[in-house]
């Protein structure tokens, strides 16, 4: 690993350390693109031409024709809120309609729906839980039923288990009946292939969860979305889509992140990755009873489609999750209890709640996710950390 503090991070769903090439990206935008891109002097035209290149390089990644369709903001938080609060609570009202979107959202997006939407208007999408994702064919039943579907909301990979979700065949069928439809790519860019996410109407992401700097973040909308389509009101930056002055140095840094970590490189790579992880479920599993909740999928090629290639949700034999996080912290681990976002609230996680996990089993959970440079000799270490605490709970 080129960094040995990181040795014994596996928290990389929660978020990643800053990689090099943001770092200089971040740097070189700061001193060189500083101007306000919005004034009207050659410096601030420079970084507004700045700003469009990236927009462009962005859409170019994702498969979208239109870069005005992508519109930088603050991360997935405030994506998720604008799209519920803006797009989906307007076609609802519209056309009279409800929103279908799965039980295993990303707070940032439920509860703004549970807040915006009234419940009567909202349809939870069935979760298999013996693959922790949607199946297509619920999809499918729901959007053909008797509610008038105006918008769905389908995360392209879990947080806390990883699984993936069908995002692909969920916009077509969306696309062939003109119906909304997000995803939320939080944790699927950067390692999974970005390419053909320009098929979803809406796409949100964070930079942070792959090597980028904390606080920036994109949302991409349909290019004849009606306007005022706003995440905030006040000027008319980002083509009227959102107020506020851009981020010109920290949005070169996603870019550069988002590029450090090319499609090419995670189809090479990722089998590799993921077979270290398996490795380590496998002995953690045999060695101390602890089991895997999802198990094999993680390639980048998607020809096996079923989890990120860096998650790992482990259901423990006994003893509470966070005594056996607070002892691996003693060994230099650090990991999760689930999302880090419910961490610390003795509130059941809903995805545990979707994935059919009683309430002691719950408690019981521990989220591992690597990264990039994590190399099998971390996942080893690892395992035999779990092999020391379990002699002790
Ligand atoms: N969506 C998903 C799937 C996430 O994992 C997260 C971060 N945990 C978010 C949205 C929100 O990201 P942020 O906190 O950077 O706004």
């Amino acid at each position: 690993m080129a960094d040995s503090d990181l040795a014994g991070y596996f928290d990389y769903n929660a978020t990643t350390p800053l990689c090099e090439s943001a770092r200089r990206a971040w740097l070189e935008n700061s001193e060189t693109a500083w101007h306000n891109p919005s004034s009207l002097y050659p410096e601030a035209g420079r970084a507004r031409i700045r700003l469009e290149d990236l927009r462009e390089q962005l859409a170019d990644l994702l498969g979208c024709e239109e870069p005005e369709r992508v519109v930088f903001t603050s991360g997935a938080t405030e994506a998720n809120n604008a799209i519920v609060r803006n797009a989906f609570f307007r076609r609802i009202a519209a056309e009279d309609a409800v929103l279908a979107l799965s039980p295993i959202e990303h707070p940032s997006l439920s509860a703004a729906a549970e807040y915006w939407i009234p419940e009567e208007r909202r349809r939870l999408i069935p979760l298999d839980p013996e693959s922790g994702a949607v199946r297509v064919e619920a999809v499918r039943e729901l959007l053909d039923g008797d509610d008038t579907i105006g918008a769905v909301s389908v995360m392209a990979a879990n947080n806390e288990t990883g699984a993936l979700q069908p995002w692909r065949e969920i916009a077509e069928l969306c696309r062939e009946r003109g119906i909304l439809y997000h995803c939320d790519a939080a944790q699927w860019l950067g390692k999974m292939p970005a390419a053909g996410l320009g098929a979803c109407d809406f796409i949100t992401s964070s930079a942070h969860k792959y090597g980028g700097p904390k606080g920036v973040g994109f949302l991409v909308v349909p290019e004849d979305l009606d306007r005022p389509f706003t995440s905030f009101l006040g000027g008319s930056q980002e083509h009227g889509r959102r107020g506020g002055t851009e981020n010109l140095p920290a949005i070169a840094a996603m870019l550069a992140a988002l590029e450090e970590k090319g499609d090419r490189w995670l189809e090479e790579e990722s089998a590799g990755w993921s077979a270290a992880r398996d490795r380590f479920e496998a002995a953690v599993s045999e060695r101390l009873g602890i089991r895997p909740l999802l198990h094999g999928g993680g390639h980048a090629d998607e020809s096996q489609p079923g989890r990120l290639w860096n998650t790992a949700m482990l259901v423990l034999p006994r003893g509470k999750n966070v005594k056996w996080l607070t002892r691996l912290a003693r060994r230099g681990f650090s990991l999760s209890t689930g999302s880090a976002c419910s961490a610390g609230r003795d509130k059941p996680s809903r995805v545990m709640e979707a994935m059919g996990l009683d309430y002691d089993e719950m408690g019981r959970v521990l989220r591992v996710s690597g990264g990039w440079d994590t190399r099998e000799d971390d996942w080893a270490a690892l395992a035999e950390a779990f092999a020391e605490v379990a002699m002790e709970v």
